[in-house]
Parts: C-alpha cells; structure tokens; sequence
C-alpha cells in the first residue's frame, strides 16, 4: 500500500495560494504517531488586511452573479470532494486521528451539503405584501448580508468548514474562514476544490494564525458583517462580545453535554449498541456526543454491564488501519482532560467500569471508559467531557430525569429510548435541546438545522435556517 500524504498548506487570498516565505509556521501532528506533518504557514496582519480587501471586491462580484451561477460552481465543487474523497479522507485521518471510515463518511457528507446549498441558494425568495393603500407595492427582498468571518476547530474538519462556507456561498456572500491550526490541510483540500470548481477570487478566503488575534482583527473590521463560530462556549462568548460592537450578525454553534435517556420499554440491546457506537464516534470529539446517560432503575445494572462489555471490545488504533474501530484523541489537551475526568470520578466513589487509562507509547491514545455510579455533580456529569469517556448514572420517574437533564447550561443535542408514543410527545414539550434524537443518534443532516438553546449557542447552520442565517431583508416601497 502507498503510504498517504499530507497536503502542502498555504493561505488562500484573493484566488491564490501564499505559502511560508517571511511569515512564522508552526508545526501540524500527526496524533497517532507524534510525527510533524508539515509546517503551517501564521497569517500576518497585511495578510489579514489583504484578505478583508479580497474578500470586499469578491463580495461585490459575487453578489452580482446569478444565484444559477453560484449553484453551478457549489455543485461542480461537490464533485470535486466526491472525486478526491480518498485523498481527502486520508489528509484528515492523518492530522485529526478518526479513523478512515469516519472521515470518508465526513468528505462525503461535505460534498452533499455543498449540493443543498447549491440547491437552496436558488430559492432564497422573497415576498409581495399585499398593502392597506391602492397603487402602493410592497416588495421583501432577500440579500446577502455582506463579508462573513468565519471559525472553525479541529474535531470535523471538512463538515464544519463546509457548512459555513455553503451556507455563506450560497446566499451570496464572501467569506473568510480561519480553520483550526491544528488540522489545517482538510480545509486546505475543500478551498482547493472550490477554487478548481471556478469560484472568482475574493469569494473565499482561508487563513490560520492566532485565533484570539485573527478573530479580534477580523471581527472589528468594518468589512466583516457576520461572525460564525464553532467551538467552546468560553470562546463563543468572547466573539459574540467583539461582534456586539459593530452590532455584527452571529451564528454560534458551542458545546454540549447531551443527555441520554433511557426508559426501561426499550429494547436494551439495540439500545446498548446504538449508545456504544454513537459514544465513541470521533472518541467522542462531538459537539452533539452523548454524555450523560440516564438509564431507568430497573434495567440499570444489565445496560451499565453490557455498555462497558462492547466498550471493552472496541479496538483502538492508528485510524488508517481498517483494524480501528476508533482512534487517538486529536490532541495532548484531550487526554491530560480524560485524566482529570477519571481522577474525580474516582474520588468521588463512581466505578470506572472499563478503561480509565491512556494508551502507552506515541499518540494521544485514551482507552474507551465507562464510569458508573456517578453523582450529578461529579465533573464528568457537568463539563463537557469531549473524549471516550461516558458516564451511566440511574433515574426513577420522568419528571425527575427531565429536571436533571435540564440542570445543566448547556442545551445542544438530547436522546431519549423509549417506545412510547405519550412520552415520547412529552420529552419533545421539556427538553431544553436545540436537537432531540428519539430511538436515533442521527440528528444532524445536511437539510435540517443544527443548533443550540441556552449556552450551547445561538443561530442555526444547515437547513433554511443556515442559508437565512446569511440573509438580510430589505422592504421596497412603491408607490
Ligand atoms: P479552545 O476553546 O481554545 O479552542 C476551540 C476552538 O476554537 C479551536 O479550534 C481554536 O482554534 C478556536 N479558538 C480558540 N480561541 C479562539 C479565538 N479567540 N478566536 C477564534 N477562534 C478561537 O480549546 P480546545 O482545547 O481546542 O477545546 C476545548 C473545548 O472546546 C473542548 O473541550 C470542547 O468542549 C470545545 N470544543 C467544541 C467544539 C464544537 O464542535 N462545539 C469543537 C472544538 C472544541
């Protein structure tokens, strides 16, 4: 087998590619292995500059262009991903760590919200209002909001970027994405195929460096009309804060600690097995990760044992093998995080079922880990743990649950089991989710919104939503 290689990175300004020359890089790794990548190429403030000019004179071409012609080169760029998913899929195993199917499934799904963009761009109407005065006309037009600053982090990177910048695409406006510097090279790949797709200069614009500088010079230029985040809510914050002072639009989409509800109507097994693959996707590097698992009294003890069983047989690995069934966590941070996690629970008197430990040699390798027993306040229970690691605690009634679910600030996904219909209705009533999976773990698809309530943020990406999230409304009045 050929070994895989990295991607060359650079800066995308104005349609072309600026690489290392003057400016100060720093190095990508590969978290299965520790090995350097590639050095990345740190943005200066002329390059910001020349990205917010481009990214001005892309909006005005842009913008002007019909929205069939913007559909045509988001589709064309769908393609291209399709065409190169391999590659790409291989360029974000090896700087992020998932494993290979993991991220195949990613590119694909990145090519596949390019396509809705590029459908639903086309139907961006406005309206006619009937008026209350004869021979007056009002008229809604729909218009791109303007340049959007963009930022995203490293636990998805090809969906994350490619909802942005689809979204933002689609109704007509330019944007400027930094993504994470720790996984550079999968937006590199989805910028390249924009670029090879036919998008004019100055629509998109890629740039890293250091995100507190980058986003501060961004989001308080003048330029820049809308703000789009992913990532912690401590983070979310501050944009918003920077954003506020120029009265900028924001979409953020921040973390989660997603409850699991299970009844004891359900079917434990299918259950068990659902929970235990949706736990350990991306070694729980999900925003919308389950992470409190509420299972009901009387099926507790066989759910707890037979999560921790097929936990146990999970095998961990360098995510090109086909072997892995999950990889390393994508960097150090997350497993010194694990660590701490474990450390509490356990001075808290909880049972770490299985796992526990971190892998030994190179990699941030971090065992699959089920803790039971658990009290509410433990901090597994309350931050968002974003690793392998789940805790299973019990519950008695409903309405009991519901208040713990609910006690936490966070409010992005929630997953309940049961076969209830009744209950089923209730849950949908009290849960203060942005995103409820009922008897499913899939709740995010290209054509429905995909957001938070309370501190997991505010706005939607995906669906109308996302593309209305890039719109503005102007009246026109006729008389
Ligand atoms: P972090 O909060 O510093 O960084 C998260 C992401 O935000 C990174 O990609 C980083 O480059 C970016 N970032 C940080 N400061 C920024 C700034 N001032 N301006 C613009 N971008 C900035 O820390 P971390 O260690 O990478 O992650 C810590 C926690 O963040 C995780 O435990 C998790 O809870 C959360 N997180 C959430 C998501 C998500 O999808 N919602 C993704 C990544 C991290």
């Amino acid at each position: 087998m050929e070994a895989p290689r990295y991607t060359a990175l650079g800066l995308y300004i104005d349609g072309r590619w600026v690489t290392a020359e003057e400016r100060s890089g720093q190095p990508v790794y590969n978290p299965a292995t520790d090995e350097e990548l590639a050095i990345l190429p740190l943005a200066t403030a002329d390059d910001l500059d020349a990205a917010l000019d481009s990214a001005s004179r892309g909006f005005m071409v842009w913008r002007r262009m019909t929205a069939h012609a913007r559909s045509n080169i988001l589709r064309r760029a769908a393609n291209l991903l399709r065409e190169r998913s391999e590659t790409i899929a291989e360029v974000l195993t090896l700087e992020q760590g998932k494993i290979i199917a993991e991220s195949r499934i990613e590119v694909m799904l990145s090519a596949d919200i390019l396509d809705w963009y590029a459908e639903e761009g086309m139907r961006a109407y406005g309206r006619v209002v009937p008026s209350r005065t004869p021979g007056i006309r009002f008229t809604v037009l729909q218009e791109p909001v303007g340049p959007v600053a963009a930022f995203t982090p490293w636990n998805v990177p090809a969906v994350t970027p490619a909802r942005k910048i689809g979204g933002a695409l689609a109704a007509g406006c330019s944007i400027i994405i930094k993504a994470a510097e720790e996984t550079p090279g999968t937006c590199v790949e989805l910028v390249k195929a924009l670029h090879d797709a036919g998008l004019p200069p100055g629509v998109l614009n890629l740039v890293f460096g250091a995100p507190a500088e980058v986003s501060r010079h961004l989001i308080s230029s003048p330029t820049i009309r809308k703000v789009s985040f992913t990532g912690s809510t401590a983070i979310g914050k501050e944009l918003t804060k920077l954003a506020a002072d120029g009265t900028k639009r924001v979409t953020m989409e921040l973390g989660g600690h997603a409850p699991v509800i299970v009844f004891a109507d359900c079917d434990v097994e299918r259950t068990v097995q659902a929970c235990v693959a949706a736990k350990f996707r991306n070694a729980g590097q999900v925003c919308i990760s389950p992470t409190r698992f509420f299972v009901h009294d009387k099926i507790y003890a066989p759910f707890l044992r037979r999560f921790a069983a097929l936990t146990g047989e999970i095998a961990v690995g360098n995510g090109l093998l086909p072997s892995s069934q999950m990889g390393p966590l994508a960097n150090p941070r997350r497993t010194t995080a694990m660590h701490s996690f474990v450390e509490d629970a356990r001075e808290r008197d909880a049972t770490i079922v299985t796992g526990g430990n971190a892998g030994a040699g190179a990699g941030n390798f971090f065992a699959p880990t089920v803790v039971g027993h658990l009290p509410d306040e433990a901090r597994l229970m309350s931050e968002e743990p974003f690793g392998p690691i789940a805790g299973i605690t019990s519950f008695r009634d409903f309405d009991e649950v519901v208040h713990r679910a609910n006690a936490l600030p966070y409010g992005l996904a929630g997953y309940a089991f049961t076969e209830s219909l009744r209950r089923a209705n209730d849950l949908s009533d009290v849960l203060e989710v942005g995103m409820l999976g009922i008897n499913t773990f899939s709740v995010s698809t290209p054509e429905t919104p995909f957001g938070g309530v309370k501190e997991s943020g505010s706005g939607s990406e995906g669906g109308i939503e996302g593309l209305d999230s890039y719109l503005v409304k102007k009246l026109v009045v006729q008389a």
